[in-house]
């Protein structure tokens, strides 16, 4: 059996991997979780992420977050895939599944123990809803169960998630945030570090809904002591209303625009107007607006909100 401390070390020698991969050049990641169809607005997100990798000459990965298995829908990955290379948004490698990476994650959290970062909390919504702290639209944990002892492996039917001890510096912004949820799943936020650290992402460019997980995850580099990647949020596609697109309030997915008649250069003209990368009613596809962003030089970073930028 593997020893506590070989572990470590197996996720160390990962992240020196990772750290050598990012010295190479630019490497960005877009990565859905195979929840159902991507919509316009995620379609959105990975064509700047796309043309970002392809304008800094660096890799793009496709990394499927399918670890929260009840969630996980079937033919998502398949239709993520097919509806990636349909816009010609083509990936570097081979597809990167969570799945298949739990050992890593769980060396993750073994490390941490041994540090003695974790402690187990046994609060539920209810009262993390009525004690906790908020930062902006986000709550923070209120440290309730830090200094109880709680057992980290209770007896049956006690829900038990793990926490691991922020450093304070991101006690207001993140919180001690949870690492290995109640029923045993490992938490978003530390699987996308770990991953981030050891497939050698250099920037993450995603949805401007997803900028207070940016926090956590800053916190969670801190307390792995590596430095973090950088990170830039695009801002939210909305309806022609004004409201947030959904999977539910219209949230056009690739296969309805197929039926609509829509070709692929269209729908990329449509969210590069979006984007006001190019005049209304432009159609092109992806490798021509590559070229025609080229050509015009433009700074894509313009396009970025929340931005936080890592000084490796
Ligand atoms: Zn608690």
């Amino acid at each position: 059996m593997a020893t506590c401390k070989s572990l470590n070390e197996g996720l160390f020698e990962a992240f020196n991997v990772g750290k050598s991969l990012r010295g190479k050049g630019y490497c960005g990641r877009f990565a859905p979780s195979p929840t159902g169809p991507l919509h316009l607005g995620n379609l959105r997100t990975a064509l700047v992420s796309w043309l970002k990798a392809r304008m800094s000459q660096g890799k793009w990965l496709l990394r499927i977050d399918d670890l929260d298995t009840p969630r996980n829908r079937p033919g998502a990955i398949e239709s993520i895939q097919n509806d990636l290379l349909w816009l010609g948004l083509s990936w570097d490698d081979q597809v990167v599944f969570q799945s298949q990476r739990i050992d890593l994650y769980v060396s993750a959290l073994s490390f941490f123990k041994s540090q003695g970062k974790i402690f187990a909390c046994q609060c539920t919504r209810k009262t993390l809803d009525k004690d906790n702290n908020t930062f902006g639209e986000f709550i923070t944990y209120s440290g309730k169960c830090k200094n109880l002892g709680l057992d980290l492996e209770p007896k049956k039917d006690q829900l038990t998630s793990w926490r691991l001890k922020v450093n304070k510096k991101f006690s207001r912004t993140a919180g001690d945030l949870i690492v290995r949820r109640s029923d045993g799943f490992i938490a978003y936020h530390l699987a996308t570090v770990v991953d981030e650290l050891t497939l050698g992402i250099n920037e993450v460019i995603r949805g401007n809904d997803l900028n207070p997980a940016m926090y956590v995850q800053l916190a969670i580099f801190d307390a792995f002591n590596q430095s973090p990647i950088s990170y830039g949020h695009v801002p939210l596609m909305l309806n022609s209303d004004g409201t947030k697109l959904s999977k539910r309030h219209g949230g056009v997915c690739v296969d309805s625009l197929k039926k609509q008649g829509m070709n692929s250069s269209k729908v990329i003209g449509c969210l590069a107007s979006d984007l006001k990368l190019v005049p209304s009613n432009t159609e092109l596809s992806s490798l021509e607006l590559l070229d025609y962003l080229r050509s015009k030089k433009t700074n894509l970073d313009n396009l970025l909100q929340e931005r936080f930028t890592s000084e490796n």
